[in-house]
């Protein structure tokens, strides 16, 4: 259902990402995994646009988008295909958690206010936020506010989720709370590319695991495969600094 071809990104003289092939199909939580430098955010924001690739074809079902032929507007319809949690939540600060959850169904969806408002409210409520939702920002916890990201990723519908490392600027205490969320998001065959260093996690929880390396997709298989029959040297050292 979504599918990359040749998707390459270069900044400067660095290739960080290096003619890759990937076709993600409905349903599967993929994780992506590999050192800093990798390349790994890069490819979650090429997947989105948010960083334009120097060459490459993604398509979403019939919507192709080939990087030599991009227009604003064929831009615009392939970012409403994704929604992507980001390590810092990016949550409005003047918004509160439903104004948060509601803005992009108002905006990018043109519903009316009061759909927008009813999904909102539910959204929060699957995250466990329903007693919070006129909460601004800075009066939540950053588990909760990220969980408000989460929910408002989830109510755009969107064909693939992105999260990049969502876990990764919170307190201990609190990766638990939206570690669950996620999972229960995956349980609920909601499509997944996930950047996530919780190895356990992502053993539990992605159907398909991808060591990404110097631009490459150098494994790509079952966390099974991945983690007990790593196949190059370098996954293996890479995953040697978890255990
Ligand atoms: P980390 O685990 O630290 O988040 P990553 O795998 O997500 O790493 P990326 O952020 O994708 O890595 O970066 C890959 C490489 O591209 C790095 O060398 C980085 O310095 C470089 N890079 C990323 N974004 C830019 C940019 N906007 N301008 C210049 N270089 C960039
Ligand atoms: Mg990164």
């Amino acid at each position: 259902m979504i599918e990359i071809r040749g998707l390459t990104k270069s900044f400067r003289q660095h290739t960080v990402l290096d003619h890759i092939d990937l076709t993600i199909n409905k349903g599967e939580v993929v994780a992506v995994i590999g050192s800093s430098g990798a390349g790994k955010s890069t490819l979650l924001r090429t997947i989105n646009l948010l960083e334009i690739p120097d060459e490459g074809i993604i398509k979403f079902g019939d919507l192709e988008v080939d990087m030599a032929k991009r227009t604003k507007a064929l831009t615009l319809e392939l970012r409403k295909n994704t929604a992507m949690v980001f390590q810092q939540f990016n949550l409005f600060r003047q918004k509160t958690a439903i104004e948060n959850v509601m803005e992009g169904l108002i905006v990018v969806k043109k519903m009316p206010k009061e759909k927008a408002l009813h999904i909102a409210k539910m959204q929060l409520d699957r995250v466990g936020l329903s007693d919070r939702i006129h909460h601004y920002p800075k009066q939540l916890s950053g588990g909760q506010q990220q969980r408000v990201a989460i929910a408002r990723a989830l109510a755009m519908q969107p064909k693939i989720l992105l999260f990049d490392e969502p876990t990764s600027a919170l307190d201990p205490e609190l990766v638990g709370e939206v570690l669950d969320t996620i999972r229960k998001a995956a349980e609920e065959g909601n499509t997944m590319l996930l950047v996530s260093h919780e190895m356990s996690f992502v053993r539990k929880v992605a159907t398909r695991v991808l060591f990404l390396d110097q631009g490459a997709i150098v494994e790509d298989g079952t966390p099974e495969e991945v983690f007990l029959n790593p196949r190059s040297d370098r996954t293996k050292k890479f995953l040697t600094n978890y255990h």
